[in-house]
């Protein structure tokens, strides 16, 4: 017998699937069965992402979209009614951060990465939130981050953006899981991307993020994305307003 797919025939929107997790939740999404809309400001990203899952015999599109911009995010989401004619999942995870001293941070940066990293879970939220009250139900994954957890240092607004998205995730669960829409987020300790290269090529550095990590790796995009695959998925459904941290272990100690 044929294995059952756990997004079979499920539509997903995912934020930032150009490239690192969510591009790599993106292709296990497919490879569950769902049909992807590929939002990210980037082309060429995003236009990969949908290449590699059409070679793999998926169905995606890509909408150049910036996730902090109402009208973009609104066209976005009726582009995908359009052509898969509902949305099942959304996985806001686009995301962006600035390094520096809190004091030397100026307001454009501060106010950048909030709209890109906080203000975006609202607008593609407030969105698609709709059609899944319509259709009965629906899920919603915010990717967070241990730096919503704890502190780290030279990234304030971007802790800050992080932890007002488990602050939102929760308010978000209590409204809606009485109408069948989960919410949830992830927090990812250090998941080797484009966003970490830097940072993990820097000898220093690599070594605190290991012997911060009680498991004796870095973490991969495909460990974030077989957690989101868990809370878009019905095993999810009596899960709600959950912060489900993988680090690795990083916040255990
Ligand atoms: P990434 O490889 O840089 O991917 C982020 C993607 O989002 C990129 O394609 C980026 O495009 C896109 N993006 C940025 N701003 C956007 C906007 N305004 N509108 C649409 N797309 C936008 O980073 P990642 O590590 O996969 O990060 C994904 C999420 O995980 C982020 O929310 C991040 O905060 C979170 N996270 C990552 C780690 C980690 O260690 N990597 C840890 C905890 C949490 P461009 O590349 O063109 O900018």
């Amino acid at each position: 017998m044929a294995k059952k797919l756990r997004l079979e025939n499920k539509v997903a929107i995912i934020t930032g699937a150009g490239s690192g997790i969510g591009r790599a939740t993106a292709l296990i999404f497919s490879r569950e069965g769902a049909k992807i809309l590929v939002a990210d400001w980037s082309d060429t990203g995003g236009k990969e992402t949908v290449e590699q899952i059409k070679k793999e015999k998926g169905e995606a599109i890509f909408v150049k979209t910036d996730v902090s911009n109402a009208e973009n995010v609104n066209k976005m989401a009726d582009i995908c009614l359009a052509e898969f004619g509902r949305i099942d999942i959304l996985v806001n995870n686009a995301g962006i951060v600035k390094f520096g001293p809190l004091h030397e941070t100026s307001e454009s940066d501060w106010d950048t990465v909030l709209n890109v990293n906080l203000k975006s879970v609202f607008l593609c939220s407030k969105k698609v939130i709709p059609g899944m009250l319509k259709q009965g139900g629906g899920k919603i994954v915010n990717v967070s981050s241990i730096a919503g957890l704890v502190g780290f240092d030279q990234i304030g607004s971007y802790c800050a953006s992080k932890g007002g998205i488990i602050a939102l995730t929760r308010e978000m669960a209590l409204e809606y899981a009485p109408r069948k829409i989960n919410i949830n987020c992830i927090a990812p300790g250090v998941i080797k991307t484009a966003m970490t290269k830097d940072m993990i090529a820097d000898p220093a550095q690599r070594q605190f993020f290991e012997s911060s990590t009680p498991y004796p790796r870095l973490g991969e995009s495909e460990d974030i994305a077989m957690a989101t695959v868990y809370l878009a998925s019905g095993e999810s459904d009596f899960v709600a307003g959950e912060v489900l941290v993988v680090d690795g272990g990083w916040t255990i100690k």
